[in-house]
């Protein structure tokens, strides 16, 4: 039984949502404040961010801390100042894995039966016949295939997943492909409510000019990486720059575009067309 009034640390469970990600790889921590499973990759990216024109659209990072003999990355939690949050996960870029997971792959191929299962729910023609016979699928081929029946590939982002204010939660979007099915998911996700869109397109408009400034952005690949959307009935809303668990810095002097296509070798990864587009179709949303 929780007790009314609810003490801080009640009131952030009960906020605390996951859109994303294997369960295990967060912990509650202090007030305002959460654990993620620490990587080196992701780390150094924070790290780097210090000074960085993206500094104010990322989470706060307060270090690595030890907690039950695990490390983990200690950060603010986004949803800590909302009252009954909304929340959405877009995954931006054009493609979700790394070049180099594509070459692991190609060498050393690793069917795995859960990931043909996973296909073959979502669509019994998806697996090749070969893949069927082994009862199989390669990670990367899964990913690909993946970004094929969302939005990934067409638009340069999907949406992963929506927690609503009451509770109800929707990580089906795995279809989710054209500008038209994204327009009707931000408008149930908004309930129709044009100010939190304006919002939203201010936030993202910010976003896109710091990303232009960014030497962090530059000079990083940046996969898997996405858009938190948070709004409340305040009308508080707001968006963040989260999951760096695959953004890998280039070689020194190479530089990204984001937003010319993608050859394998280039290491583009559309992030800018992404947004650009994504900004495009919640203009459509406040349109409507
Ligand atoms: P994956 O790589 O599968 O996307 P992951 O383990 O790298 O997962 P994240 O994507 O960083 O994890 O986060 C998973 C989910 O946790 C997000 O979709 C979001 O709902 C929530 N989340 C992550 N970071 C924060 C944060 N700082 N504040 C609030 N919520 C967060
Ligand atoms: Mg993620
Ligand atoms: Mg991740």
């Amino acid at each position: 039984i929780v007790q009314w009034p609810f003490k801080a640390s009640q009131r952030r469970k009960l906020n605390w949502v996951q859109l994303a990600g294997h369960k295990g790889n967060f912990k509650a921590a202090d007030e305002g404040t959460i654990l993620k499973k620490f990587s080196e990759n992701e780390m150094q990216c924070f790290e780097k961010l210090k000074g960085d024109a993206l500094l104010p659209f990322v989470p706060g990072y307060h270090g690595v801390v030890e907690k039950d003999g695990e490390s983990f990355l200690h950060m603010t939690d986004l949803l800590a100042n909302f009252d009954l949050p909304n929340v959405m996960d877009c995954k931006m870029g054009v493609r979700t894995y790394l070049e180099e997971e594509l070459v692991r792959a190609r060498e050393r191929p690793k069917p795995r039966e859960d990931l043909y299962r996973k296909m073959v729910e979502v669509d019994s023609e998806g697996p090749t016949p070969q893949e069927h016979s082994q009862r199989g699928v390669t990670k990367p081929r899964y990913m690909q295939w993946r970004e094929t029946m969302s939005s990934t590939n067409t638009l340069g982002f999907r949406i992963e997943g929506i927690k609503k204010f009451d509770g109800t939660c929707r990580t089906d979007f795995k279809k989710t492909r054209s500008k038209q099915d994204v327009i009707n998911v931000f408008t149930d996700f908004v309930e129709g409510n044009v100010n939190i869109i304006t919002s939203y397109l201010n936030r993202l408009t910010e976003i896109w000019k710091a990303l232009k400034m960014s030497v962090f952005f530059k000079q990083h690949e940046v996969i898997g990486s996405s858009l938190l959307f948070i709004h409340d009935h305040t009308g508080n809303a707001q968006v963040w720059i989260i999951d760096f668990g695959k953004t890998t810095a280039l070689a020194e002097s190479q530089t990204l575009h984001h937003d010319i296509p993608w050859q394998e070798g280039n290491r583009e990864d559309g992030y800018l067309w992404g947004l650009e587009n994504l900004i495009h179709t919640l203009e459509s949303v406040s349109n409507n």
